[in-house]
């Protein structure tokens, strides 16, 4: 097994890539305390591409409270193992500095509309932090040369409906491929956080899972979602507190209001939920169809 190459600085991440001189580069951004989740979008990015490059940054601007930042689990030495069982060649792990080297940023994109929605709304300025960021690491990480694309969980489903169109608008020379959730076996969609939960608040975090699978089964029978009974399964959870639970357009966020009562469910939909278990905020998802 190869050691990554670990590189702190943007200089040391461009000649890295300029020595490797790749045909393709697989770009895979995270904010670390990796786990099998991240690693599958690792292995992905390995099969498709000649050199596999992944950032590990805990970007403080897409953070909307300050604790949530502090708490956030910081584990360099254990993510480079996992990094290296994964095959990644290149670690770009900088501190802050190196990325906002100039203060914070003056000129900023907006999410719009479907950056206030469901995360935004709970998180404002959740969505904007995380353009930021990723607009910069797109170019840092950007081979100049040969095929150039980049990895995103569909666990973060609306973060990957921003970027689709971040790419788009502003014309990114990046292929964008995203990688279905990768779960525990119980069901619970993997997440760094999951590590600040106690083994009770992870029992009671099944939930998520368990109404996300009530509403998905009730759309592949063609049958009235009623989401109001996956809401009640919340109500039975006294360490779990239910932000949101919904279903909406896969491509513009917008709610499904007429898909979710009485009629049967037909054509293309996304279920999204978030809660808060003891004090750590958890998000799960999945597309449904029939
Ligand atoms: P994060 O470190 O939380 O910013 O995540 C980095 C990338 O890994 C994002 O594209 C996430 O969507 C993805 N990711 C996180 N958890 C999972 C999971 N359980 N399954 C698939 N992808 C994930």
């Amino acid at each position: 097994m190869k050691t990554p190459k670990i590189c702190k600085t943007r200089q040391e991440l461009k000649a890295a890539i300029a020595e490797a001189n790749p045909r393709s580069l697989g770009f895979v951004p995270t904010m670390g305390a990796l786990h099998q989740g991240h690693g599958s979008l690792f292995r992905i990015a390995r099969e498709e591409n000649e050199l596999v490059v992944i950032s590990i940054f805990v970007n403080e601007l897409q953070f909307n409270d300050a604790g949530d930042y502090a708490r956030y689990p910081r584990q360099l030495q254990a993510d480079v193992q996992l990094a290296a069982e994964a095959g990644v060649d290149i670690i770009f792990a900088p501190e802050a500095q190196e990325i906002y080297h100039a203060g914070l940023p003056l000129i900023k994109l907006a999410s719009g509309r479907m950056g206030e929605l469901y995360e935004g709304a709970s998180r404002p300025g959740h969505f904007d932090g995380m353009l930021a960021v990723v607009s910069k690491l797109l170019h840092l990480a950007d081979p100049r040369q040969g095929a150039y694309r980049a990895y995103f969980g569909q666990k973060d489903a609306q973060q990957v409906v921003l970027i689709r169109r971040m790419v788009a608008d502003l014309d990114y020379p990046v292929e964008l491929r995203s990688v279905p959730i990768v779960r525990s076996e119980k069901g619970l969609a993997l997440s760094s956080r999951n590590a600040l939960l106690s083994e009770a608040e992870k029992e009671a975090a099944m939930v998520l899972h368990r109404s996300i699978q009530l509403i998905a089964d009730r759309a592949a029978n063609h049958e009235p979602l009623n989401i109001e009974d996956a809401i009640g399964l919340f109500q039975m959870e006294p360490l779990v507190q239910l932000d949101y639970f919904t279903v909406v357009d896969p491509n513009t966020l917008e709610e499904l209001a007429f898909n979710c009562q009485d009629t049967p469910f037909t054509g293309e939909g996304l279920i999204l939920v978030a809660a808060t278990v003891g004090k750590v905020r958890l998000i799960d998802n999945q597309p449904i169809s029939a």
